[in-house]
Parts: structure tokens; C-alpha cells; sequence
């Protein structure tokens, strides 16, 4: 039978609770006729570089958590972070992801100098992801070359979203969404996504979403596995949403990522590496199989890299891919794909429509 897009509501729970083989089949069919036809063969490749593993916050799920006492800081400097931007463009890649836990010391000045650095020596599309910050610091980063943002606003339940997310203080309460349409209104390409088995997550919510992805319009869309941290809150609780929790299952992160390129057939959707540190052989191809057109490899200097744990045995730290020009071509070859030349940003089938 096809599968008619847009998905409803129901179709969407049913496909995310699927368990048959052959139905499964052709639901990554369809994803990758859509994904092929929408955004082409090519793999866009994005150099991660964890730019710093401060962070103010204490989201229940991550390791980098201002409460881990355990983690070792570090913040790169600028003259380290556009190292990486060149060794970026010289592996052939057309945009550099600067990541971070959300770090006060990464003033809003500092980061726009880094900008103007990294863009006059490289010229490499670059995407951000500081975390939640202020819209003139937002502003002032896009003027001084940031092209786009990722934000996961982590899961559309409203109730979850408080209990995993604690707020700064009774008056700085967060609100990722907020930040979605800031970015949205300054020029920014908006990425965003969530985790797939949170404790606490129910089929409904993942559905929503699902929903919520394509009525947000995203240009990016990142899912990947929740891989419990031992030395968070929520890695070490029993608590979840009992017969309509979502396993952290990889069958699963396969099955949103499907639904996800129907749904938003342009969007620019990575094989995370989340889904390759759960399935160090297969999971990034399959990813690729089931819908992604993009992949992130992790250029943090090994220093730093072993101290960006937001969770434990991130596949990176024994990368699996390996980063040489000539062996991603190849790896990509064989999956009957190709590098993405140019900057990579989201393509518009009808130019000029969005408001
Ligand atoms: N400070 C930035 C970057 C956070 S790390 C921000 O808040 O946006 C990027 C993503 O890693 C998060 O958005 C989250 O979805 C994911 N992540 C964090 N902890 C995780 C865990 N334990 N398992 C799986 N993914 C996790």
C-alpha cells in the first residue's frame, strides 16, 4: 500500500508502534524515494567542533550538567576553533557546527569576533549551538556570520519539558520554542529536534513531535537515541511513563526518522551521532538508508572531545568514520552516495514561497 503524506495524527502512532519486518520495509522505501527526490544523493558533511563544555544548566539527561562535578572544563580558544574550521575545509567540508554547553564565558562579543575570524579565513556556511541566548546576542551573531542555529526543544510535552529542563531562576523560565521564532525572524536556517526514549516520553508525544517539526517548518531536524548518563538525574531514575513509554531504542530513532523526512521532505536531516554510538557498525548508514542526508563528524581535538560526554562512549571517541577525505568518499560510494558540495544550507523546491 503507499503511504499518503502528510501523515495524520493516528497514522503517525501506528508507523512509530510498528513492529513487522516487511511493513517496516516499506516505510524506509518510502522515506528514501522522498529523501531522494526532495534532497538528492548528496551527503552534506559538517564538522563538529565542541567549541566548550561549560554549562549554567542542569537538564536532567546530560552529562555536561553544571551539577556533574565529575567533568573536567575546558573552553578552546579562538586561534584553536579556526584550526578546526580550516581542517574542516580542507577535508572537503562545506559548513563548521560550533557547539557548546551553554557557557556565560563565551561572551556574545567573543563569539562575533570567532565569527568574523572563522568566515574571512574559511568561508565555511557555520552553524551554532550554544544553547538558549539572548535575541540581541542572537542578532549580533548573525550579522557577524552565523548562518544557521540548532536548538532541540527536546520533546513537545510541555510537562516533561519543565521537569527535564530546570529553570535559571523563577523569572528565566526556558523556552526553547521562543527561541525557534527569534531565530526564524533574524535569517537564521532553524534547526531543532528531540531524544527518543526519555524516561517520562509517551508514543503520544513523539507523535506531536513528529506533528510539530513540520508545522515549525524546520530547515534542520536532528533524532537521536536518549542514552541514559550515570551521573545525571534522569540516568539514575526508575521513573517513566510506565505502558506508554517510548523504548530508547534504535528501532525506534529509525522509525521517527523516517516519518520525520516524510513529513518534512526538505528538511536537512542528519544520521546523529547519537544512533552511530548505539550501533557503531551499521548506524550511521542506516540512518542515511532511512531517511538522513546529512553527517556530523566530530573535529574537537582528542583532548577536549573525552570531556564532552553528554553521554557515555559517544561513538566519536573512537570515531568509526574515518575523516580522511578519500575514505568518506569512498565509505559514501558504497552506499550508493555522494559528498555534498557547497555549503549545503535547505533547498526550496518553490523558491520564494515562505512568508
Ligand atoms: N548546550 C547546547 C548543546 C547541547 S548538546 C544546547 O542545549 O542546545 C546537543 C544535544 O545532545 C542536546 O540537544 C540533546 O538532545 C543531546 N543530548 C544531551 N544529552 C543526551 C543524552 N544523555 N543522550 C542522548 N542525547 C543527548
Amino acid at each position: 500500500m503507499p503511504i499518503v503524506t502528510p501523515l495524520d495524527r493516528g497514522t503517525i502512532l501506528t508507523w512509530l508502534r510498528e513492529k513487522d519486518p516487511s511493513r517496516l520495509q516499506s516505510l524506509w522505501q518510502a522515506a528514501d524515494e522522498t529523501r531522494r527526490s526532495h534532497v538528492g544523493d548528496e551527503v552534506h558533511l559538517r564538522g563538529l567542533v565542541e567549541i566548550s563544555n561549560y554549562c549554567r544548566r542542569q537538564c536532567a539527561y546530560c552529562g555536561i550538567r553544571a551539577g556533574n562535578r565529575g567533568v573536567v572544563r575546558y573552553r578552546m580558544t579562538q586561534r584553536e576553533i579556526v584550526d578546526c574550521a580550516r581542517h574542516a575545509k580542507s577535508l572537503g567540508f562545506g559548513t563548521v557546527v560550533l557547539q557548546a554547553g551553554e557557557d556565560m564565558g563565551l561572551t556574545g562579543a567573543w563569539v562575533s569576533e570567532l565569527l568574523r575570524a572563522i568566515k574571512s579565513e574559511t568561508a565555511l556556511a557555520i552553524t551554532l549551538s550554544l544553547g538558549e541566548r539572548t535575541s540581541e546576542e542572537l542578532a549580533a551573531w548573525k550579522q557577524a556570520g552565523a548562518d544557521r542555529y540548532l536548538l532541540r526543544f527536546e520533546t513537545s510535552d510541555p510537562e516533561l519539558f519543565r521537569k527535564i529542563h530546570p529553570s535559571l531562576s523563577s523569572t528565566a523560565v526556558s523556552d526553547r520554542m521562543a527561541q525557534l521564532r527569534v531565530l526564524r525572524t533574524l535569517g537564521y536556517e532553524v534547526g531543532s529536534g528531540v531524544m527518543v526514549g526519555i524516561p517520562g516520553q509517551t508514543w503520544d508525544s513523539l507523535a506531536q513531535d513528529i506533528l510539530t517539526f513540520q508545522s515549525l517548518d524546520l530547515d534542520m531536524i536532528g533524532v537521536g537515541p536518549y542514552i541514559p548518563h550515570p551521573d545525571t538525574p534522569l540516568g539514575v531514575s526508575s521513573e517513566d511513563a510506565g505502558q506508554e513509554q517510548v523504548p530508547s531504542s534504535e528501532q525506534v530513532v529509525y522509525r521517527v526518522l523516517a516519518l520525520t523526512r516524510l513529513m518534512c521532505p526538505e528538511a536537512n536531516i542528519p544520521s546523529t551521532t547519537a544512533l552511530a554510538a548505539v550501533n557503531k557498525k551499521q548506524g550511521r548508514q542506516l540512518g542515511l538508508m532511512r531517511g538522513a542526508n546529512v553527517i556530523m563528524p566530530n573535529l574537537t581535538p582528542d583532548a577536549y572531545r573525552i570531556s564532552y560526554a553528554i553521554y557515555p562512549d559517544k561513538a566519536c571517541l573512537n570515531e568509526t568514520m574515518q575523516v580522511g577525505p578519500s575514505a568518506i568518499l569512498q565509505q559514501l560510494a558504497s552506499w550508493g552516495r555522494k559528498v555534498g558540495q557547497g555549503h549545503g544550507g535547505r533547498r526550496r523546491k518553490a523558491q520564494g514561497v515562505r512568508e
